[in-house]
């Protein structure tokens, strides 16, 4: 398994629509397998091709996972999945291709974030209770009933495959208060890694981090 490299805002691929994939072969398994990994190190509950810059309609979910410290001295337990500094229990994850909802029911509000979009969260309303039809990694058509937190991840997650992100699902205002405050934050990071380095090639101390003057902008 490998950790793949998480695509964020404004990252044109995630305001692209990714295509349905005709053929299930077995080249699915390892990327269905580095998506996971690269969710639960995140830690996240969904990752979606687009977000790990892939154009293919495959999604990877996990709403029941939980993440536990490792002990005093870092040695996990004999069997134990360990996922950075943490061992990793109760996972069930899966794996969702060509999802389509076949079925939806009813509205929920939720507090939503996205690892594509760090550091930012706003309330997104959604349908509570969906019904999917999708190929599992065997190229199989199955359906799955989803309420509650998995069916929120689930649409969050296929609106990525088209393009969209929660931020876009604000009101127009909300939508272009985030989008401006997001590419700054983005500019101001990428601006404190360019600096970091420079000083490293130089041999003199970093600069701190814009972590500390952020919070004046909001
Ligand atoms: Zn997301």
């Amino acid at each position: 398994m490998a950790k793949l490299k998480i695509y964020t805002f404004p990252d044109l691929v995630l305001a692209q629509k990714a295509l349905p994939i005709e053929h299930v072969d077995r080249s699915f398994y390892r990327l269905a397998d580095d998506m996971l990994e690269t969710m639960y190190d995140a830690p996240g509950i969904g990752l979606a091709a687009n977000q790990v810059g892939l154009l293919q309609r495959i999604i990877v979910v996990d709403t029941d996972f939980e993440m536990e410290e490792l002990p005093e001295g870092g040695k996990a337990p004999a069997g134990a999945e360990v996922i950075g500094n943490a061992i990793l229990k109760g996972k069930n994850p899966r794996v969702l291709i060509n999802p389509e909802i076949i079925y939806q029911e009813g509205t929920i509000s939720f507090e939503e974030g996205c690892l594509s979009v760090p550091e930012f969260t706003a309330e997104v309303r959604r349908a509570e209770k969906i019904k999917l039809q999708y190929k599992n990694l065997d190229g199989v058509s199955q359906t799955l009933a989803a309420d509650g937190l998995l069916a929120i991840c689930i649409q969050h997650e296929m609106d990525h495959l088209d393009g969209k992100l929660f931020i876009d699902r604000l009101s127009p205002v909300k939508k272009d208060f985030a989008k401006k405050k997001l590419k700054r934050e983005r500019l101001d990071r990428e601006e404190y890694e360019r600096l970091q380095m420079e000083a490293l090639a130089r041999g003199v101390p970093p600069p701190s981090s814009p972590q500390k003057s952020k919070k004046k902008g909001i």
